[in-house]
């Protein structure tokens, strides 16, 4: 016999969840973004009868995977305007044809690739010149009926944006998944070594290093300006006689960057203080590298979560930079004898740089004080360092040097260490292949390498449909 009441869940439910934001209502100012994308990510509209404001008709072949970081709502959707042929691209949805504009996607290069706007109503004006789509006329329930069935989406439904290797993955032993996970893993592995060895033929397996450490510090969005910064390095320095603190490093990486604020918070005082100091730093050195310094429009920090902002990134690289002897750090951890399970936190000690009174406190220049100090590095980015970086490094360097031992070790660490976190390119795999489930295979950071290398090698050459991708057949063969 139940303990609870039947219904309570769906109680709770009805009170909880989702009402306030997809609640029924012919008042336009109350629909959100998110209902609309989720009606299209669902296609709960009459589908055949769509037309774009001009009149045109539209087939929706696939509405494209949803997008949950900056850029448009909805990557690779393929569809078909009037009698044209069919086209892949973006779509962004906006609940005003005003919105093209306000939210900045005119002219944003992010946005280049989309081919329909998609809003609520053909209400307004609008500056974009792409074909528009308005929901209101075309949604296939009323929005009181689609207000409940959006919250208890049937799982059919969510896995209906699988590819077609779902079904063969599926059949496919998981020891066998897993030895082509590793398969690609080391692919991947000497991919980002060979790159490390090209770069270091020009100037040094130290270089090299640094330049691959700043561009992985750059997480996914800044890559280039932050290993530009690196390829700078052998530029800087201090005049002779004068001492290079780490303060005037710090000035010099951030002053580079661009990314100095130019005014003041004029709330926070500590803030304020210590970013006048830094300009006081940085103006004694403006002039001798003018003109190296960074166009800030080259960041992309939209969307960026405070901990990953390259303001910190770089007052982390100045504090490696000063102590100098981080790459003989990272060589006694690399030789260490280490238990599988020490692998990470031995990494980060290595990596951690000691507290600091402005850093360890605010996650940028515009940052309120924390309540509690946070570390400059934590261990997730301390993984993306060691799979990215520092291991396809120790790697290169041991088979150039035909040192098989160090190979080994350097192979070993890589396919021990443990997963990194997830990012939308494995959730996105993840839907495709295995039609959203979690795999219990995809448990270190060299099969989630694995599967990216997998992403890389096929759905980047195919589209939402899987045409021309030889992926499925390959699984099937190995069954055979
Ligand atoms: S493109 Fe290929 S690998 Fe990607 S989901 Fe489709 S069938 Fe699978």
């Amino acid at each position: 016999m139940s303990i609870i009441s039947p219904n309570l869940y769906s109680q709770w439910r009805a009170r909880n969840i989702g009402t306030h934001t997809l609640q029924e209502t012919s008042d336009p100012p109350l629909l959100t973004e998110r209902l609309l994308q989720l009606v299209w990510h669902y296609q709960r509209l009459l589908r055949d009868q769509l037309q774009t404001l001009d009149g045109q008709s539209l087939r929706v072949l696939h509405p494209g995977f949803w997008n949950h970081e900056a850029g448009p709502d909805f990557r690779d959707a393929i569809i078909q305007i009037g009698s044209a042929p069919a086209q892949r691209g973006d779509v962004e949805i906006d609940l005003r044809r005003g919105g093209w504009r306000s939210h900045g996607h005119e002219g944003n290069p992010s946005y280049q690739k989309v081919i329909l706007h998609a809003v609520w109503d053909g209400e307004g004006k609008s500056s974009c010149v792409l074909p528009t789509l308005a929901f209101k006329p075309f949604l296939d329930a009323p929005l009181s009926e689609l207000n409940g069935w959006l919250g208890r989406v049937p799982e059919e439904l969510a896995a209906s944006l699988k590819g077609q290797c779902c079904s063969p993955l599926a059949d496919l032993p998981p020891s066998l998944f897993l030895e082509i996970l590793d398969q690609a893993a080391e692919i991947r592995l000497q991919a980002k070594a060979t790159q490390l060895q090209a770069r270091a033929r020009q100037i040094g397996w130290e270089q090299s290093l640094w330049e691959g450490m700043f561009g992985a510090l750059g997480y996914k969005n800044n890559i280039w300006p932050m290993r530009r910064i690196a390829e700078l390095l052998p530029a800087l320095g201090s005049k002779p006689g004068e001492p290079e603190s780490v303060f005037d490093l710090e000035a010099q990486l951030l002053g580079l960057s661009g990314l100095l604020p130019e005014e003041l918070t004029r709330l926070r005082p500590s803030v304020d203080a210590y970013l006048r100091r830094v300009w006081d730093a940085w103006w004694r050195q403006r002039e001798r590298y003018s003109d190296l310094i960074l166009p800030r429009a080259l960041w992309r920090l939209n969307g960026l979560r405070p901990a990953n902002h390259p303001q910190r990134r770089l007052a982390l690289a100045a504090r490696w930079l000063s102590a100098g002897d981080l790459i003989v750090k990272l060589e006694n951890w690399f030789l260490a004898p280490l238990d599988d399970n020490a692998l990470l936190n031995s990494l980060l000690t290595a990596l951690q740089v000691n507290a600091d009174d402005f850093w360890s406190w605010h996650w940028t220049f515009r940052s309120a004080k924390m309540a509690k100090p946070q570390p400059l590095l934590g261990p997730q980015r301390a993984t993306d360092l060691a799979v990215n970086v520092i291991l396809p490094w120790f790697w290169m360097r041991a088979v150039a040097g035909k040192n098989e031992p160090l190979r080994q070790i350097a192979e070993h660490r890589y396919f021990s260490w443990p997963k990194a976190e997830d990012n939308s390119v494995l959730r996105l795999a993840r839907q495709r292949l295995f039609g959203g489930k979690n795999i219990r295979s995809l448990k270190t950071a060299a099969a989630q390498q694995g599967l990216l290398q997998i992403v890389r090698d096929f759905c980047d050459h195919s589209n939402a449909l899987c045409e021309s991708c030889c992926f499925p057949e390959f699984v099937r063969k190995l069954k055979t």
